[in-house]
């Protein structure tokens, strides 16, 4: 259990390092992509995951403020923030609660983006025999930045696959996701997966998407999950379909790392992944530390 809390979290890094040097390529511009070019460097998704780890770890669950005060302080915009996180970044720092920031952007109505799913995967862990506390507390980690409730279930159902394939869920992870799913978007496109196994990747994008909402790229990353059956292809694929490739390679990799394990990971690109500061090894740490609060051990 404690190489799948790894698997999950530096499974999720590696698939945003991986995905990251082809963000925003089209399919075809990805098509030929070996799998091995790594440059180790992680974006936004990453930096808002260690976030998440941190204030669970250290507030023993979910903490609003103190969640926001950690994006705040890890935030290097270099990584590639999209426009809406930093613009709810900008009004927490000048002070605006965190029940509050996000509801300010797009006119009012919140942000649908990835930024909550993608970053979600330490909630998944934690949470990871609570199914109802988990999908509760996705969606407040997800109103941090994203208050859109299309954002939020996204998150929830990224938490819940990152859940149910840590405790081993395959077969059963599709329908336990379409009976909770309160969203038809999601819903419909959850119910598609099985029949889009064998389909070309065209059809794929069409049908699940490649794009930055949350239900554009969310059930894409289940299902590069569920098309292969070992860490490495469903990785590789989820970024072949290219759009946000940092994304979608990431949460494709938490779910997958959370089924097979850290061992599953291939090491030349562990290897490659960064290890500065809040690198590699400190991913691990929170890995481990996640795992022995939640294991009292
Ligand atoms: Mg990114």
């Amino acid at each position: 259990m404690n190489a799948k809390f790894r698997g999950a979290l530096i499974g999720s890094a590696v698939g945003d390092a991986l995905g990251a040097p082809v963000e925003g390529c089209k399919e075809g511009e990805v098509g030929l992509f070996p799998g091995g070019i790594i440059e180790g460097r992680y974006t936004d998704d990453t930096e808002m995951m260690i976030g998440v780890a941190e204030s669970l770890i250290d507030k023993r669950g979910f903490d609003g403020a103190d969640m926001a005060s950690r994006f705040l302080r890890n935030y290097h915009a270099w990584r590639r923030y999209g426009p809406g996180t930093r613009a709810v970044l900008e009004l927490l720092r000048a002070g605006v609660s965190w029940e509050e920031a996000s509801k300010r952007i797009f006119d009012g109505a919140g942000s649908y983006g990835n930024g909550a799913a993608m970053r979600i995967a330490p909630i998944g862990l934690f949470y990871c025999d609570d199914i109802d506390t988990l999908w509760d507390m996705a969606y407040r980690a997800s109103h941090i930045t994203h208050s859109h409730v299309l954002g939020k279930e996204g998150a929830a159902i990224m938490a819940c696959s990152v859940a149910l394939a840590l405790r081993g869920y395959r077969e059963e992870m599709l329908s336990a996701l379409v009976a909770r799913t309160r969203e038809e978007i999601y819903r419909d496109k959850l119910r598609k997966i099985e029949r889009l196994l064998d389909a070309d990747r065209q059809t794929v994008i069409e049908e699940l998407g490649n794009g930055e909402a949350a239900f554009e790229s969310v059930i894409t990353a289940i299902y590069s999950f569920f098309r292969f059956h070992n860490f490495k292809d469903s990785v590789i694929y989820a970024i072949s379909l290219g759009g946000d490739t940092d994304t979608i390679g990431s949460m494709t990799g938490a779910i997958s790392g959370a089924y097979y394990g850290e061992e599953a990971i291939p090491q030349e690109w562990v290897n490659a992944l960064e290890d500065g500061d809040k690198g590699k090894t400190y991913i691990i740490w929170l890995a481990d530390e996640l795992y022995r609060i939640r294991f009292k051990c």
